[in-house]
C-alpha cells in the first residue's frame, strides 16, 4: 500500500487535521513484477545462443578449423543457434509491440478454414519431416471479426507446437465450428502431452515443461504467451485439455458478431 498524508487546516484554531490516503498498488507491482521478470528471463534467453556462438567460434579460431568435417558441423549449430537467437528476438519484439497497443490492426471478417490451410502450407515441410498428417475439420464455414495476420500468428502457434510436440507418425487436427453462440477453433494432437501440474504454466513466457526438447524443436518460450495475449485481446478464452501420452487439445472461444452467424446460415 501507498500511503499519502495531506494536512488541512483544522477546525479549531492553530490545529491541523490530516487526510490519509491509502493506495492499493498490488497489481502496479505485480505489473512492475511481470515486467522485471520479463527483462531478466529474455536475458537469461538470449544469452544461451550467444554463449553457445561464442564458444564454437572460439573454439574454431583455436585450431578445430583444420579439420573440415568439425567446420561444418560446428558452423551447422552456428547457424541453428543464430537462427533461434533470431525467432526469440522477433517474437519478444511481438510481445512489446502488442502490449504497447503498436500495432496495427486490420479487422475484417474473415473465414477461418482458408487461414488453416494457409498455416498448413507454411507447416507442410515441418509435418512432413515427422510424417504427421495434418487436417481441418470444418462442417460449416466460421467467420471471425479479426485481424487476418493475428488469427494466423494464433494458429501457426498452436499447430507448429502440435506438430513439435507429437512423435513421428502422429495426427494433428484443427476443428472448427460454432457452439453456444462462440466460434470454436480446437487444435488437437496426439503427442506428447503436458502434465497436469504444468498445464496452468505453460501460458507463461518463457515456461516449457522440457526445455531441451523445446529448444530442439525450435522452440523460444514464448509461443503459447504471444497466442494468450492474442485471443484475450479478442475477448475470448484458451484452455487446454491434455493427457501424458495421449495428446493435447487446445480449445479458443471466441464471442461472435450476430451478422456472422447469419452469414453462415445461407
Ligand atoms: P515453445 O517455444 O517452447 O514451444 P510455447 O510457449 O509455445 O514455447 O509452449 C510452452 C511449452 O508448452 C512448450 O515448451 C512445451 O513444453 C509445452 N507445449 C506446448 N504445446 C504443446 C503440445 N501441443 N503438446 C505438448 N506440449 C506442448
Amino acid at each position: 500500500v501507498d500511503v499519502n498524508i495531506v494536512p488541512i487546516p483544522g477546525r479549531a484554531k492553530n490545529t491541523t487535521n490530516y487526510i490519509v490516503l491509502l493506495y492499493d498498488i498490488t497489481e502496479i507491482r505485480r505489473l512492475e513484477k511481470v515486467r522485471t521478470d520479463f527483462v531478466a528471463n529474455a536475458s537469461h534467453e538470449l544469452r544461451t545462443p550467444i554463449t553457445a556462438l561464442k564458444g564454437f567460434s572460439e573454439t574454431l579460431l583455436d585450431g578445430a578449423l583444420e579439420d573440415r568435417e568439425v567446420l561444418i558441423e560446428f558452423l551447422e549449430i552456428m547457424l541453428k543457434e543464430s537462427s533461434r537467437l533470431d525467432l526469440m528476438v522477433q517474437d519478444i519484439l511481438q510481445l512489446s509491440k502488442l502490449e504497447q497497443k503498436q500495432v496495427r490492426l486490420n479487422v475484417e471478417s474473415i473465414e477461418a478454414e482458408s487461414v488453416v490451410k494457409e498455416v498448413f502450407q507454411i507447416l507442410q515441410q515441418k509435418a512432413e519431416l515427422k510424417d504427421i498428417e495434418l487436417s481441418v475439420v470444418c462442417d460449416e464455414p466460421v467467420y471471425l471479426e479479426v485481424d487476418h495476420d493475428q488469427l494466423k500468428q494464433i494458429i501457426l502457434n498452436l499447430v507448429g507446437n502440435a506438430i513439435s510436440y507429437t512423435p513421428e507418425k502422429g495426427i494433428v487436427k484443427v476443428e472448427l465450428g460454432y457452439e453456444n453462440q462462440e466460434a470454436i477453433i480446437r487444435v488437437i494432437d496426439n503427442g506428447i502431452g503436458i502434465p497436469l501440474e504444468e498445464q496452468s504454466r505453460v501460458f507463461e513466457r518463457f515456461y516449457r515443461v522440457d526445455k531441451a526438447r523445446s529448444r530442439n524443436a525450435g522452440g523460444t518460450g514464448l509461443g503459447l504467451s504471444i497466442v494468450k495475449y492474442l485471443v484475450e485481446n479478442l475477448n475470448g478464452f484458451i484452455e487446454l485439455n491434455s493427457e501424458v501420452g495421449k495428446g493435447t487439445t487446445f480449445e479458443i472461444r471466441l464471442p461472435i458478431r450476430f451478422e456472422n452467424k447469419i452469414l453462415t446460415k445461407k
